[in-house]
């Protein structure tokens, strides 16, 4: 099959038309949630023709899919063998709640070994490759552990888990981060696979064991936001550690979403799979699309799945979408355009709305400062009506420069004046208790 990463706008959308009109088919005769709900709205998927028509489809919110999420799963007996098998569930993470189960079919791990395929010819891995799965051992099956796995078998690497993270239970399997070092320089891995957070201290501790780095040529990282300033930190600890290459690519996706890929690092996301999910920036309070360009609510529609299916489904994230041919590889299907900003990220302190990654990277970019975390609470513990406080919890040297620069800058970016505490690097982020660090922390519920 021809890569239609490649073809012309057109081609896609007509292609997307069809899948559209075959994927909602099967949603208006087996999709419990979506048949109910278009009934009692009067729609009849058979008038949503294309992806214009689209439009006319109601918006589905997390929370309903968290609610119910079994009533997103198609069943359809009459689907053959690998259209209805269970191959796997994946679990979405939940920050307050229990995370929520997405389930896969035979067909969908196909689909996603094939969406792996062309990330990894976007992104450059290759068959060469040697990928250390750094992310540890969670208490559900999550997206970035358990897909690493496919991701290497698409691009035909090989792949080792380093297991680190807290233990679980009676069954203790979780290594150090030495243990991970070691790991690393053993099977001469090229590609570092994990959490921004976990990849640094590896990095750091790396550089203080002295070991032998120079088969890594690159790091791909995921499941937390990270800045510029993190990403060149990254960077830094690999030159230092003269490691064959510094990529760092950020892979941005979600376990609803898939995978995005970067052609280059801190360039915009392309789909790689247009015949897998379709895109649009909608308006999350009226369902409106926006135009190109314009920075709103990213929704994903399903195109091809057979078990969890969405269907106009707001991911939580702002961003924006551009269409045209890619500058740098010249592929067609639509980038997504950062900076991503994650809605429910967004948090009042004092009266004003404030983006807590703004002030996490000016954290990251202030020398010195060796882990922080930032913590809102109330003046007055014992009082839910006392004041906000904004604190910014610091470990490294207790110098006033860094004081006063941390105040400084909060202030300006964000309007509101921190206070500043020195702790331990251990008590903001212990890589043997954390899967990743909590930068950010909200104490006032
Ligand atoms: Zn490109």
């Amino acid at each position: 099959m021809s890569d239609l990463t490649r073809q012309s706008l057109q081609t896609i959308e007509q292609l997307q038309n069809e899948k559209l009109r075959a994927m909602l088919d099967l949603c208006a005769r087996g999709h419990p949630y979506y048949s109910q709900r278009w009934r009692e709205s009067n729609i009849d998927a058979r008038d949503i023709r294309t992806l214009a028509d689209l439009e006319r489809l109601p918006l589905t919110h997390k929370s309903e899919l968290m609610t119910a999420p079994e009533r997103f799963r198609l069943s359809l007996p009459e689907l053959p063998l690998p259209e209805r098998a269970l191959w796997e569930i994946i679990y979405t993470t939940g920050s307050t709640a229990d995370p929520t189960p997405i389930y896969n079919t035979t067909h969908d791990y196909n689909a996603y070994l094939f969406q792996s395929r062309r990330v990894a010819e976007i992104s450059n891995i290759r068959e060469t490759d040697v990928i250390a799965n750094l992310f540890p051992l969670t208490p559900a099956p999550m997206g970035a552990f358990v897909r690493s796995a496919s991701n290497a078998y698409a691009a035909g690497a090989a792949i080792f888990a380093a297991l680190p993270g807290a233990s679980y239970g009676p069954f203790d399997v979780r290594r150090s981060v030495d243990d991970a070092v070691r790991m690393v320089a053993i099977h001469r891995a090229t590609v570092l696979w994990g959490v921004p957070s976990f990849v640094r201290r590896l990095l750091l501790r790396a550089i203080e064991l002295g070991a032998d780095f120079n088969s890594v040529r690159m790091c791909a990282i995921t499941g937390e936001a990270s800045s510029p300033a993190m990403r060149e930190d990254l960077r830094r600890c690999l030159r230092e550690l003269g490691a064959a290459g510094t990529t760092v690519f950020d892979r941005y996706g979600s376990t609803e979403l898939g995978a995005f890929a970067q052609c280059r690092e801190d360039g915009d996301w392309h789909n790689p799979t247009p015949e897998l999910q379709y895109h649009e920036i909608v308006d999350p309070e009226t369902g409106h699309r926006l135009p190109d360009g314009e920075r709103g609510a990213l929704a994903v529609t399903h195109l091809d799945r057979r078990g969890t299916v969405l269907i106009r489904f707001v991911v939580g994230d702002v961003v924006s979408i551009d269409r045209r041919p890619c500058p740098v590889c010249g592929r067609t299907s639509e980038r997504i355009v950062g900076p991503v900003v994650r809605t429910k990220d967004l948090v009042k302190v004092k009266g004003m709305l404030i983006n807590p990654a703004v002030l996490l990277d000016i954290l990251q970019s202030i020398p010195g400062i060796d882990e922080f975390q930032v913590v809102v609470r109330r003046e007055n513990k014992a009082d839910p009506l006392s004041r906000d406080e904004l604190v910014v919890r610091v470990a490294g040297a207790n110098q006033p420069e860094i004081v006063d620069m941390v105040v400084g800058r909060a202030r300006d970016a964000i309007r509101v004046r921190p206070l500043v505490e020195f702790v331990a690097a251990k008590d903001i982020y212990d890589a043997c208790r954390q899967t990743k660090a909590a930068r950010f922390v909200d104490q006032r519920d």
